[in-house]
Order: structure tokens, then sequence, then C-alpha cells
């Protein structure tokens, strides 16, 4: 393994170049790695957080898609389909660290 950002032979297991100190891989620290996809999130979830992601993402209120979700899959059946393709398709929201809060953070004068 070599370092994506000086070249150099690293350790494959290092998360961080001993010669640069670029890390190995991008460390995913946030909300969202990809502003504006489409998520499952952790929090606000019933069964696999499909309904929530979809909430969240078009600004949909939380319990009116549950309810239409709810419908889809009694009335028609079609909708269970969809939700489980749903709940395979749509990635997990990474976890959300706690906010920074204090010195070195922008916009925390409060
Ligand atoms: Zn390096």
């Amino acid at each position: 393994m070599f370092c994506s950002h000086c070249g150099k032979p690293m350790d494959a297991t290092a998360r961080f170049c001993p010669v640069c100190g670029a890390a190995s891989q991008p460390v995913v620290v946030g909300p969202a790695p990809f502003p504006g996809q489409l998520t499952r999130p952790r929090y606000n979830r019933m069964i696999g957080g499909v309904c929530a992601g979809f909430a969240l993402h078009y600004g949909w209120d939380l319990s009116l898609v549950r309810v239409v979700c709810a419908l889809l899959i009694v009335l028609t059946g079609v909708g269970l389909i969809a939700y489980l393709a749903a709940w395979i398709i749509i990635p997990e929201a990474p976890f959300v660290l706690p906010q920074q809060t204090g010195a070195g953070s922008p916009g925390s004068s409060v």
C-alpha cells in the first residue's frame, strides 16, 4: 500500500501516512458524506428508516410519510416490496459525531 498523497510505501493497517501524515482513507465526519444523498438516518426510525430518510431528504412530514407508506403496504402490497427494496438500496447515514463546541469551531459564540 502506498500513500495517495506522497507516494511513499506505508503499512496497510496504518490510518495515516508516516511520512506526510495524510489520511490513508477518507475520514467521514458529519451528517452526510455526500450532501443531498438520500440516506436512512440512524435516529427517528421505526423499522428500516426508509420513511424517515425520505421525509428528511424531501422535507416531508414524517408522520404523513409513514401513514402513506403503511397504506401502500396494506392496500396494495406493492409498498412492502418497495419498502424492502429501498431498505436494501438506500445506504445508512454515517454516525453523527457530537457537535464540536468551544474554541476552534466557527459560529460557536453564543
Ligand atoms: Zn504520504
